[in-house]
């Protein structure tokens, strides 16, 4: 039987912008499980997107890493690429790794299809086979000491537009890049035990979210 709602158990009810926020993960390849973690640590509810239905009323979505040449394939077969496309241009997004390629406007070495979202410009495997995989601890912006970046097989963002925030760097090259409630990492957040990354996101999620709309 469905429960009676009255005005006043409506009202101790928590306010929209007190609840989690709902993050999709494309959870086709990759790390998805990690993220997941990651997000639910940072204060939201995470759900695994496989198909264009489960992105309705999302609040933001995670590309996780991988192998973008893979996930292009996954992602042309069902129109799958078409529905991120036109979700990551208006709710907020956040690609790590293979995820910062598939957000790119520009991707490199070589040239493949994208979302097209952020105006970074991507290198794939800039810093060589498996074999440079590192773990580096470095200064960001974010509040808080130095941060531990994993790297695998990773991109380097080779440019940036002019309302691009870069929030680190290694060897000179943006590693973390914002762009309004777009983020974008060439390292893996969710395999470190840190949770600024993914924090910040889910802030920049909220804030989208509870944003007054004409
Ligand atoms: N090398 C991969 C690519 O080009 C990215 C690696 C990763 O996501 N860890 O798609």
């Amino acid at each position: 039987m469905p429960e009676e709602t009255t005005p006043a158990e409506a009202s101790r009810r928590p306010h929209r912008n007190q609840e989690r926020p709902c993050i999709g993960v494309l959870a086709i390849q990759g790390d998805f499980a990690a993220h997941a973690q990651a997000l639910e640590d940072a204060g939201a509810d995470a759900v695994e997107v496989r198909n264009s239905a489960q992105l309705a009323g999302l609040d933001g979505l995670v590309l996780p890493g991988g192998e973008s040449t893979t996930f292009l394939k996954f992602l042309e077969r069902d129109g799958l690429l078409q529905s991120l496309q036109r979700f990551v241009a208006e709710k907020p997004a956040f690609g790590t790794c293979a995820g910062c390629i598939l957000l790119a406007t520009n991707v490199s070495r070589p040239a493949q299809q994208s979302l097209a979202a952020m105006d970074i410009s991507v290198e794939r495997n800039a810093y060589g086979r498996q074999i440079d995989s590192a773990i580096q601890t470095g200064p960001t912006k974010l509040p808080g000491g130095p941060l531990e970046m994993v790297y695998i097989r990773a991109p380097r963002i080779a440019g940036v537009g002019q309302g691009v925030e870069v929030l680190a760097e290694r060897d000179g090259f943006p590693v973390l890049v914002r762009q309004g409630r777009l983020l974008a990492a060439t390292f893996h957040p969710e395999l470190s035990s840190d949770r600024r990354v993914h924090q910040l996101f889910v802030d920049m999620v909220r804030e989208q979210r509870d944003r007054p709309r004409p």
